[in-house]
């Protein structure tokens, strides 16, 4: 029997600190919420799916690491990248 009461949409929830099968369900929850048909990937919000199906799914990666294998559909998250990966 699957409670609902930890069925929630909010960002923050994930920060809560339940138990791990709670945590479990509810992340697992939250994970299937918006999910691309193509590919299967999903998102959390469906702004975020949106991108996706129109910038992301089935087109190449095309902001490319200098310095390791890394790709990725948008600058900000190559430059995040950068900063985490190869700043420190
Ligand atoms: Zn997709
Ligand atoms: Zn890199």
């Amino acid at each position: 029997m699957v409670h609902k009461y930890f069925y929630c949409i909010h960002d923050f929830c994930v920060s809560i600190g339940q138990d791990y099968t709670t945590y479990g369900q509810h992340t697992l929850v939250m994970q299937k919420k918006y999910a691309c048909l193509r590919c299967g990937k999903s998102y959390r919000h469906q702004s975020n799916l949106s991108r996706h199906k129109n910038k992301e799914c089935g087109k190449e990666k095309k902001f490319v690491c200098q310095l390791c294998s890394y790709r990725s559909f948008q600058k900000i998250h190559l430059m995040g990248h950068m900063y985490r990966k190869h700043l420190f």
